[in-house]
């Protein structure tokens, strides 16, 4: 089978690649799976410092990594270097904390020694999305690594590019041979691959629908599974917030990536009585933004990444203004070449619009109003996924109380959602089940081990 990967801002043809065959595959996962043997083995500090020297490496190659990242997905360069930058980060961080993070835990039971140890279960294929091609990698991948396990990545054919250039970060910074290694692979050798029983686990992240189907054969086979997937979140502005400050954390919240986040901010939530004054700024501001060439270092936002998502958009929009929403902004293809869409902000939406009950991924902000906190939370929670939410307001006591009832897995005060190697993220509901990052996404993958110890009788 061909993959062939094409540049959104142009729609021209980047590369073709051959998947590899199920044998080829196999024969890298066993590989891996040798890998485990001496990666396992290695004390926690000599994984940290392979960590260490993967962020200098990343570092010191920005620009060709970003460069890929914005041909292959189309978001603005700056954004792509601070996409390596946060890899870059997140290994720093783990290098500096992931050994006080897996330190044995003591318990109190009735016998002389009660331990608990974490222990690396082997090889876990990581099925990751195209959004943050490098970022989604090194999300799942460096707390899974430190913790001694090694990892087979499979990753969206629309950034082979990317998930093989994620492989060579591995190995020009001195890891074992083997620890992590990409396959160009179709989806029947994936399902293969989770059914077989070299691999132990599952870290998938992408739609609801392919950690469905994916989860279930996880399921079958008894495999560890952490699913990371779609989301809707709210963003909830109290009457007594600063408009301008509010409109433009909207703004970066709505529009950074071209919308495609899973922890974008999609569904607004404000105050009747401040509604047309946050939706005239946030609109406003939105117009402002300047949509073109990704690798212009002047541009805020790029293309979608394909003309399916542009069509997607266009009927969930379509959809939302044939039941009466107002656009204010935006709401049309920019260009004919090129899947570009103008930033988007909605009034006079409403709960059953589809830009209110589905994942809108892409460059469209929906307006609610609301009359009292009831109804906010009610709104905010009216949604199967539950992964991130905001709240705004002066009032901190107000904002915590609310933001500890909204239904997710990451909320917010007075900040956009956002991810941080030293906080859990993951979802409820239909956003999945496990988490990432932090010392939870640290011993998602690890064998749980009690060690119990009792006096011999004599
Ligand atoms: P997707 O279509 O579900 O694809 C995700 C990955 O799964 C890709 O590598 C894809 O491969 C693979 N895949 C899909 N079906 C498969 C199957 N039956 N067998 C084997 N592999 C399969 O999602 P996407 O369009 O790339 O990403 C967008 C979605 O991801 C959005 O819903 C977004 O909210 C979600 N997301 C969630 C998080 C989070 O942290 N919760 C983060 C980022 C994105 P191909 O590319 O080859 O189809």
């Amino acid at each position: 089978m061909k993959i062939t990967t094409v540049n959104p801002a142009t729609e021209q043809e980047l590369h073709s690649y051959d998947s590899y065959s199920s044998d080829a595959v196999h024969e890298i996962v066993n590989s891996v799976d040798e890998s485990f043997a001496v990666w396992g083995a290695q004390s926690i500090r000599e994984r940290m410092a392979c960590f260490s020297r993967a962020a200098t490496h990343l570092r010191s190659n920005i620009d060709a990594y970003a460069g890929l990242i914005t041909r292959e997905m189309g978001k603005p360069i700056r954004e792509a270097r601070a996409e390596i930058e946060k890899c870059a980060w997140c290994c720093d961080t783990y290098a500096e904390h992931a050994a006080s993070w897996l330190t044995d835990e003591k318990s109190l039971a009735d016998g002389i020694e009660h331990r608990i140890v974490y222990r690396p279960l082997g090889v876990i294929l990581a099925v990751m999305p195209w959004n943050y091609p490098f970022w989604q990698v090194f999300r799942c991948a460096v707390p899974v690594m430190s913790a001694g396990n090694t990892i087979v990545l499979k990753h969206a054919s629309s950034v082979s590019g990317c998930a093989l250039a994620c492989e060579n970060v591995f190995a020009a910074a001195g890891f074992p041979e083997n620890s992590f290694r990409t396959v160009l692979a179709d989806y029947q050798t994936v399902n293969d691959l989770l059914a077989g029983p070299v691999v132990q686990g599952l870290s998938l992240t992408g739609s609801t629908s392919a950690g469905m189907r994916l989860g279930e054969i996880a399921g079958k086979y008894m495999k560890k599974m952490v699913l990371e997937l779609g989301g809707s979140d709210p963003f909830i502005v109290l009457p007594d917030a600063d408009i301008d400050f509010c409109a433009t954390a909207a703004v970066k919240g709505r529009f950074q990536n071209c919308g495609q986040s899973c922890i974008a901010a999609k569904r607004f939530i404000v105050h009747a009585g401040i509604v047309d004054e946050f939706a005239d700024a946030f609109a406003h501001k939105a117009g402002e933004l300047n949509v073109g060439n990704p690798l212009d270092e002047a541009t805020d936002m790029g293309p979608l990444v394909n003309s399916t998502s542009l069509q997607e958009i266009q009927q969930q929009l379509a959809d939302a203004c044939s039941s009466g929403a107002t656009v204010l902004t935006g709401g049309t293809r920019v260009g004919d070449r090129g899947f570009f869409f103008g930033p988007t902000v909605v009034k006079n939406v409403t709960r059953r619009m589809k830009i209110f009950t589905e994942e809108v991924f892409g460059p469209v902000a929906a307006i609610v109003p609301y009359n009292d906190l009831d109804e906010a939370l009610d709104l905010a929670n009216e949604c199967e996924y539950g992964l991130g939410g905001s709240v705004w307001t002066r009032d901190l006591d107000k904002g915590r109380e609310l933001a500890l009832n909204i239904e997710a897995g990451a909320v917010f005060v007075n900040s956009i959602t956002r991810s941080d190697p030293r906080m859990p993220l993951g979802g409820i509901k239909m956003s999945g089940v496990g988490r990432e990052l932090a010392w939870f996404g640290l011993k998602e993958f690890t064998n749980i081990k009690g060690l119990n110890v009792y006096a011999h009788k004599a």
